[in-house]
């Protein structure tokens, strides 16, 4: 805020100058996105890869599947669009982050390079202007000039190869200790290799980044169920500290009568089948309860189940095939993903909207031939808790021969009983976790991922194991590993922007139609942006790190900058006409001097949603009082 006849007054930064970057800000591992989405957009894609890198094991997978919570929050998404008269139209959308992430992978991520050339392009980067995104390197360098005292090699065992066992080991082996996963399944990666279809997310994509994380020196060790093939005292006794991160992968059940017998399975069990090409019984008219993303998951990959084996055995297996869909949820309401429900319908999905099970049917031989429905009239209370409301009278039966339940998931603790007694359950099944250290009950048993925090994001997960690595380095070392920000603004002489940039449109991602999709159940959908397309989508961001900064001495109250705004996101205002804040009030007067009479004095103000940082105000300013700057933090690593 500039203050007339006054002083420039700065807010304090938290490390993320959080309201300035909210993509950065809502990211759980704090990616530069904005830093990436820059770098593209000047055509520099190395550096957007190691950007993204930076604090993020499974970049490239992000690129591909994550929920994108900084989408959720781009500024550009912010921004009302109006028509030619002025008049409001809609918001814009938000800069494509996850597709940008995407294509800055295959510039220059493991799927497109030798892991060792991969590696020393990660340790040998420097940023230019670091922003906290360089965490990788960072990492190694502070542990190479002796900024913390690193790990002396202890093993640490890991349950779960999932992405927080990953991210939790690929730290504690940048930090000098020696990892130890331990996996029930034949493949690493958890519910992204077991649960994410193969549609969405290769698997040798996963398998490379995978690779990259073994080559830092982790060992993992697939096949081996802790509480079968070894026990938690085992682990617990043969190694410095333990995290648990075994997810959340059993089917939630409903308790329904006809529940329990043939053809109805849970939702992630039957997607566990598909990728390890395991057999399942599956009829030819299918019914998936659940409106998640999770039963998009199931619905889509039955659906090219059906077509594949049809396409197959087509002299056999004659008659229609179907897969419905039925949520408690309105269509409005339904939680899944708005893409996921389009390219649901699309595919052909039959969805059914407000039902809620009753019962599964089943003929006198036991097979099953339909589900039985009650019409939900409400799902959520006035909270917007989950509360439903059902009518009774209305019913509707689905006939099938086939149910899958994906209706939420729940871990398994069975291993507890050898070696976890004093791993203490905040209710049934759920560890009570100290949400700061992550520390259980137990001394130096740790929880991670889904275990700690309920089923959420790919990226959840990962911030969480990271969490988890340094609560185990102070566990063993005693010490705390910091990082301390340090907050520059560095302003930029000759600031400008891409020539009608912000007229851009969001670059819509090129998809496969919906017939080649259902030809080969593997077959991608999103087909990624070309060099073109990437760095027009990536032109649009706003750059929230570049800020217009106004010196309150140089101002001449002329109102020239906020006449020249094309967002009206300035207003020139006499303190008197402002509503009194006590705070803001204190911090003018502090700056100005306490006998200052503030209503003689004027403010500009500025709405930071609007503004799109095209630099007119600093260039109509007559009295060069605006400067353009570029608001950075600086992460220095150290350990107290
Ligand atoms: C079908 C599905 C689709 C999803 N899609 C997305 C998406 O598109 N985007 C997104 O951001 N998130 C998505 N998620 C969420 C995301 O995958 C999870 O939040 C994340 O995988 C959780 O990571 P985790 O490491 O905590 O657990 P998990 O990934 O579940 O990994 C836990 C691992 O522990 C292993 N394990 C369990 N018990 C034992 C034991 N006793 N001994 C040894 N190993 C054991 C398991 O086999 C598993 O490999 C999806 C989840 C599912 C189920």
């Amino acid at each position: 805020m500039a203050v007339g006849g006054g002083l420039h007054i700065d807010v304090p930064s938290d490390g993320y100058h959080r309201n300035l970057i909210s993509c950065q800000a809502a990211c759980p591992v704090h990616t530069d996105a904005r830093g990436y989405v820059r770098a593209i957009a000047a055509g520099r894609f190395e550096e957007a890869y190691l950007i993204a890198r930076g604090p993020n094991p499974f970049a490239s997978i992000c690129g591909r599947i994550c929920g994108a919570p900084c989408e959720a929050a781009c500024r550009r998404g912010k921004v009302p669009r109006v028509d030619a008269d002025g008049r409001f139209v809609a918001n814009d959308r938000p800069i494509a982050i996850r597709a940008l992430k995407r294509f800055a992978c295959e510039q220059a991520g493991p799927e497109s390079r030798p892991i060792g050339e991969l590696l020393s392009a990660v340790r040998s980067y420097v940023p230019e202007v670091s922003a906290g995104v360089d965490e990788m390197a960072a990492l190694v360098r502070a542990a190479v000039e002796g900024a913390f005292q690193p790990g002396d090699g202890q093993s640490i065992a890991i349950l779960g190869a999932g992405p927080a066992g990953l991210s939790a080991a690929h730290d504690l082996a940048l930090m000098g200790f020696r990892p130890v996963v331990f996996e029930s399944e034949s493949v690493p990666a958890g519910m992204l290799a077991v649960g994410v279809p193969a549609y969405r997310l290769p698997r040798e994509l996963i398998a490379r980044e995978v690779a990259v994380i073994e080559r830092l020196g982790v060992e993992i060790r697939c096949g081996v169920t802790v509480g079968r093939d070894i026990s938690l005292a085992q682990l617990r006794k043969q190694h410095a500290a333990v995290i648990i991160s075994v997810g959340a992968k059993s089917s939630r059940r409903l308790g329904l009568p006809g529940e329990v017998g043939p053809r109805v399975y849970g939702g992630v069990d039957l997607l566990r089948a598909v990728a390890l090409d395991m057999s399942l019984d599956l009829g030819r008219e299918v019914v998936v309860v659940g409106g998640g993303n999770v039963a998009y998951d199931v619905a889509r990959t039955v659906l090219r189940q059906i077509a594949y084996d049809t396409a197959r055995t087509a002299a056999r297996l004659l008659g229609p095939s179907r897969v419905h869909l039925v949520s408690l949820e309105t269509l409005e309401e339904m939680p899944a993903d708005t893409l996921e429900i389009l390219e649901g319908d699309e595919e052909g999905i039959q969805r059914l909207n407000g039902w809620g099970p009753v019962e599964i049917e089943r003929d006198h031989t036991g097979a099953v031939r339909g589900v039985a429905f009650r019409q939900c009239r409400q799902v959520y209370d006035a909270q917007r808790r989950f509360a439903p409301v059902f009518d009774d009278q209305v019913r509707l039966t689905v006939p099938c021969d086939t149910v899958l339940l994906s209706v939420g998931q729940s871990p398994n603790l069975g291993f507890l009983d050898e070696g976890g007694e004093d791993v203490e359950q905040f209710r049934p099944g759920w560890p009570k976790v100290d949400p700061s250290s992550l520390a259980s009950t137990a001394a130096g048993v740790f929880v991670a991922g889904d275990l700690a925090h309920g089923t959420r994001l790919l990226i959840d997960a990962v911030a969480s194991g990271k969490a988890a690595a340094r609560s185990v380095y102070r566990y063993i070392t005693g010490r705390e590993i910091r990082i301390d920000a340090v907050t520059a603004h560095i302003p930029l002489e000759r600031y400008r922007r891409e020539r009608g940039y912000e007229a851009i449109h969001r670059v819509p991602v090129q998809v496969t139609t919906p017939e080649e999709r259902l030809r080969d159940p593997e077959r991608v959908v999103e087909l990624g942006y070309t060099w073109e397309e990437a760095m027009r989508e990536a032109s649009r961001c706003l750059d929230c790190g570049v800020t217009p900064v106004f010196d309150g001495n140089r101002c001449v109250l002329c109102g020239g900058c906020a006449d020249v705004c094309p967002t009206v996101c300035l207003k020139l205002v006499r303190l008197s006409d402002l509503e009194p804040e006590t705070d803001l009030d204190a911090a003018i007067r502090a700056a100005l001097g306490l006998d200052t009479d503030l209503t003689e004095n004027s403010a500009i103000l500025k709405d930071e949603d609007r503004c799109i940082r095209c630099a007119l105000c600093a260039q109509r300013c007559p009295a060069d009082a605006i400067t353009m700057e570029r608001v950075t933090t600086c992460t220095l690593w150290r350990s107290a």
